[in-house]
C-alpha cells in the first residue's frame, strides 16, 4: 500500500526498502531490529508488534502521498546530498557514468542537453538530472512549506 511512498523516499536518497506480502511479520520484524530500520507502516498489529520491540515505527495514517511524505519527514530530515542517489526500482547506489560509454541509451535531445547520468547496475536504467530531478526538488519544497 505504501509502494508509492517508498519509491519517493528512495528518490529523497533514503534506503527505503518496500515489504510485499510474501514475507511475514515475524521476519519482518525480525529484519528492523537486526538492521535499525525505521518500519513505515499502516498496519495497526504491526506497530502494537514493533512498539514492544522497542523498534522505530512512523506509523502511516493518510491516504495523500503528500501527506504521508510530509509526516515521514518530520521524523527523518533529507540530505540533499542524497537526493538522486539511489535507483528508485531496486535502490541500489548509482554510479556515475560518463554520457560517452552510454551515447546508444540515452535519448538524443537528452544526451546533448544534459552532463550529469547515473546508471543502477541491476536494473540497467540511466538516471539524470533533469525534469525527474526538479520534479523532485519541487515535491520536497511543497511538502516543506504547503498544508
Ligand atoms: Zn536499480
Amino acid at each position: 500500500m505504501l509502494g508509492n511512498l517508498s519509491r519517493w523516499l528512495r528518490f529523497f536518497g533514503f534506503d527505503a526498502y518496500y515489504v510485499k506480502r510474501d514475507i511475514n511479520d515475524d521476519e519482518l520484524l525480525k529484519i528492523a531490529e537486526k538492521e535499525n530500520y525505521i518500519l513505515i507502516t499502516r498496519d495497526k498489529d504491526l506497530i502494537i508488534r514493533a512498539k514492544k520491540r522497542n523498534l522505530k515505527i512512523i506509523s502511516i495514517k493518510s491516504l495523500n502521498l503528500d501527506d504521508q511524505l510530509k509526516h515521514v519527514l518530520k521524523d527523518i530530515k533529507i540530505d540533499e546530498n542524497e537526493i538522486l542517489s539511489k535507483c528508485s526500482i531496486c535502490n541500489s547506489k548509482l554510479i556515475k557514468i560518463n554520457k560517452q560509454d552510454f551515447k546508444d541509451k540515452i535519448p538524443i535531445k537528452i544526451y546533448n542537453n544534459m552532463n550529469d547520468f547515473y546508471f543502477c547496475n541491476f536494473c540497467d536504467k540511466i538516471y539524470w538530472k533533469g525534469s525527474h530531478y526538479d520534479k523532485i526538488i519541487k515535491k520536497i519544497f511543497t511538502i516543506k512549506n504547503g498544508d
